[in-house]
C-alpha cells in the first residue's frame, strides 16, 4: 500500500521561510508586493486569486489586484501592464491565464517585465527554464511539483522518469526542471503509442494532462512515485486528478492526492518568486 504526500506540509514549510525572509525585508523598510492581473470574471481564476491573497496575507505579502473588463482591447490592456511594469512598489505580475480572444498573449507575453514575471510567462523566463539558469522563474506549478519532491526526499539522478502531458505551464517546464536534477526524462503526450507500457516503465511519474482519472494502474510500474498535477471534476462532481488514486495505491510507492496536493503548494511557490523577485529588484 502507497503512502498519500500531500502538499500541505511542504507548503507550510516554504511559508515559514518566507515569513522570517519577510520579516527582514519589512526590517529594511521593504514589503513584497504582487499584482494580479484578472480580466472578466472566470470562477477559476477568482478561486485562485482568492487562494493567493490568503497566501500572500499569511506572509505579509501585499496584493494588488486589477480587475479589467472582459471586453478591453489589446492596446488598453498593455498600458494597464506597462504601468505595472514601471510602479516600482510592485514586484511580481501574475496576469491569470488563459487571456479573451482580443488579446494577443503572443505579443502581451513579450510587454511583461520578465524580472517581475512571476509564473513564466515572458519567453526569458521560459528561456531561463530550459537553460537551467536559476536567476528565473519556472511556472509555479512544475516548481510546485520539485519542491514536493525535495520534501519528501525523493532522490532524482539517474532516476527513470516518465511526464505525460507537454504544455507549457505544466509538462514541458516540469520535464526541464527534472532534468536538471539528472533525472532520466522521457516526455509522453496524445500522440505517444503505448502509453501504458511507456509510463509504467518509470520509477517516477508525473501526470498533467487534463484528463479525470485517465492513468490506471496499468500505467504504473510496481512502486512507483506518481506526482498528479491534474485538477479535474469527476462524474460526481468531485474534484479529482488525471489519476485513478484508489486504483494505483496498492501498487505505488507513494503518489499526491487530489485535492490537497500539488495544487496546495502551487501559492506558496508564487509568494517564493514574490520574495525573490523583490530581492532581486532592490539588490539584495
Ligand atoms: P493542456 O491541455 O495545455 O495540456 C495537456 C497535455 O496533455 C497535452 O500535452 C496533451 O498532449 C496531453 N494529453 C491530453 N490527453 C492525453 C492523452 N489521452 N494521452 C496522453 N497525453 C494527453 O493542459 P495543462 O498542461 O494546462 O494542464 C494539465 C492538467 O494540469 C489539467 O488537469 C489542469 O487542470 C492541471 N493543472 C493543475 C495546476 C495545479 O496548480 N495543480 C495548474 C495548471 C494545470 P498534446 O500536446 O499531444 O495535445
Amino acid at each position: 500500500m502507497g503512502t498519500l504526500i500531500k502538499g500541505k506540509p511542504v507548503a507550510d514549510e516554504i511559508k515559514e521561510k518566507l515569513k522570517s525572509e519577510v520579516k527582514d525585508l519589512n526590517g529594511k523598510g521593504i514589503i513584497p508586493k504582487l499584482a494580479i492581473i484578472r480580466v472578466g470574471d472566470d470562477p477559476g481564476d477568482m478561486a485562485y486569486e482568492r487562494g493567493a491573497i490568503k497566501t500572500m496575507a499569511s506572509i505579509n505579502i501585499e496584493t494588488d489586484v486589477r480587475v479589467l473588463t472582459k471586453n478591453i482591447t489589446q492596446n488598453d490592456f498593455i498600458d494597464e501592464l506597462n504601468n505595472i511594469n514601471n510602479d516600482k512598489s510592485i514586484h511580481g505580475i501574475l496576469v491569470l491565464r488563459p487571456l479573451p480572444e482580443q488579446l494577443d498573449e503572443n505579443v502581451i507575453k513579450n510587454v511583461i517585465a520578465p524580472e517581475k514575471d512571476v509564473d513564466c510567462f515572458s519567453p526569458v523566463n521560459v528561456a531561463k527554464v530550459f537553460e537551467g539558469d536559476e536567476t528565473g522563474f519556472p511556472p509555479c506549478t512544475p516548481s510546485a511539483v520539485m519542491e514536493i519532491l525535495r520534501y519528501y526526499d525523493i532522490p532524482l539522478k539517474g532516476k527513470n522518469t516518465v511526464v505525460i502531458g507537454r504544455s507549457m505551464i505544466v509538462g514541458k517546464p516540469a520535464a526541464m526542471l527534472l532534468l536538471k536534477e539528472h533525472a532520466t526524462v522521457t516526455i509522453c503526450h496524445s500522440r505517444t503509442k503505448d502509453l501504458p507500457l511507456v509510463a509504467s516503465g518509470a520509477e517516477l511519474l508525473v501526470v498533467g494532462i487534463g484528463r479525470a482519472k485517465m492513468v490506471n494502474s496499468n500505467y504504473v510500474k510496481d512502486g512507483a512515485i506518481v506526482i498528479d498535477v491534474g485538477i479535474n471534476v469527476d462524474e460526481d462532481g468531485k474534484l479529482c486528478g488525471d489519476v485513478d488514486t484508489d486504483d494505483c495505491i496498492e501498487k505505488v510507492s507513494m503518489i499526491t492526492p487530489v485535492p490537497r496536493g500539488v495544487g496546495s503548494v502551487t501559492t506558496s511557490v508564487l509568494a517564493k518568486h514574490v520574495v525573490k523577485a523583490c530581492k532581486m529588484q532592490v539588490g539584495l
